[in-house]
C-alpha cells in the first residue's frame, strides 16, 4: 500500500532543507533532508523545531561549491 508522502519546503539551512511531511490527516511530521548530491543525509522528526536543529547541525561531508 502506498503510503501518501508530501514534502514541502519551510526552511533551509544550507544545503539542508526542512519541510512538512503531509498524509492524509495533514501534517505528520517534519523532515530535514540535505541536498548535496551523494550525501543521502535525511532525518524525519515529530517536532518542527528539532528538525531545524538537527539542519543546522548537519556537518555535510560533500564539498559544497
Ligand atoms: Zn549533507
Amino acid at each position: 500500500m502506498p503510503v501518501p508522502f508530501v514534502f514541502r519546503l519551510r526552511d533551509r539551512f544550507g544545503p539542508v532543507q526542512v519541510g512538512n511531511v503531509w498524509g492524509d490527516s495533514g501534517v505528520t511530521g517534519y523532515i530535514a533532508v540535505c541536498e548535496a548530491d551523494r550525501c543521502g543525509w535525511s532525518s524525519e522528526y515529530s517536532s518542527y523545531a528539532a528538525a531545524c536543529i538537527a539542519a543546522r547541525n548537519h556537518r555535510c561531508r560533500i564539498p559544497q561549491h
